[in-house]
């Protein structure tokens, strides 16, 4: 299991032995989002999932990888083992006692660590009814993670699938974000390459081959408006969206193999 090969812009391969030990961290964020998920409703807290998701993360005996996360630019590490982001938060929204509403809609985003390796996925949910536009975006973000997971097959440019990933969030009116983008994954959370959700020449060097033994979190965030975010306050970890638009987010790790991609956070 020490096996690392560098590929391309220090990308770390991973054989399928650390596959298998990555698949079983993704299980257990699988099985945290699936439990948190199924305890959202109205006028339950932020505080309240995440506190279900450490206890569950702690009996695994897994390491929450964003508590205790330090940001140079944040005022404080991050508290929690979830990242729980309301309506016009994009990520990294910090758990505490907001209740939430119907109407709102929440994107929970979990990492663990099992075994030296580590698993990252998120989803965004509706809480109570939603608008139409609202469940779209939700539809369309997800949509779009599956059909990048669908597209990632050894040979293929990541721009491919960025582009098809942009353009079915673009033809429907909405807009990826370009200042959060997702990762390679492994013995860190976050590894290279970068693995943006759009293409445009500014991305031209930093377009990589996909090779068996990658792992890469794949994580669109879109919004109903524009796609211009900012900190929502001096405590900088909090992001929104500029025009307080709702926002989505989806996220997956994924191994490309020899049979195509494999969902690692999956159950
Ligand atoms: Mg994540
Ligand atoms: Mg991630």
């Amino acid at each position: 299991m020490t096996t690392k090969s560098a590929s391309q812009k220090g990308i770390i391969l991973k054989s399928s032995d650390e596959i298998d030990v990555m698949r079983r961290a993704g299980a257990l964020v699988c099985r945290v989002l699936d439990h948190v998920c199924g305890l959202v409703k109205v006028g339950v807290t932020t505080g309240q999932l995440n506190e279900v998701a450490e206890k569950l993360i702690g009996d695994a005996g897994a390491e929450a990888l964003f508590k205790g996360v330090v940001n140079p630019a944040a005022s404080y590490p991050f508290p929690a083992a979830l990242c729980t982001s309301v309506n016009d938060e994009v990520v990294h929204g910090v758990p505490g006692d907001r209740a939430l509403k119907a109407g709102d809609i929440l994107s929970i985003d979990c990492g663990v660590r099992i075994d030296g390796f580590c698993g990252d996925s998120a989803r965004t949910v509706a809480v109570g009814d939603v608008s139409k536009d609202v469940q779209s975006l939700l539809s369309v973000t997800d949509a779009s993670l599956a059909l990048a997971i669908a597209e990632m097959k050894v040979g293929r440019m990541w721009s491919e699938v960025a582009t098809a990933i942009q353009k079915k969030v673009e033809s429907a009116g909405m807009s990826v974000v370009r200042e959060f983008v997702g990762h390679g994954i492994g013995q860190e959370m976050h590894e290279e390459p970068k693995v943006p959700n759009y293409h445009d020449r500014s991305q031209k060097k930093s377009d990589f081959c996909l090779e068996e033994g990658m792992t890469l979190a794949v994580e669109p965030m879109v919004t109903l408006g524009a796609s211009d975010v900012m900190y929502a306050d001096a405590d900088a970890w909090v992001i929104v969206t500029k025009d307080g638009s709702f926002a989505a987010h989806f996220e997956h790790s994924i191994a490309i193999t020899a049979n195509g991609p494999m969902i690692l956070t999956a159950a």
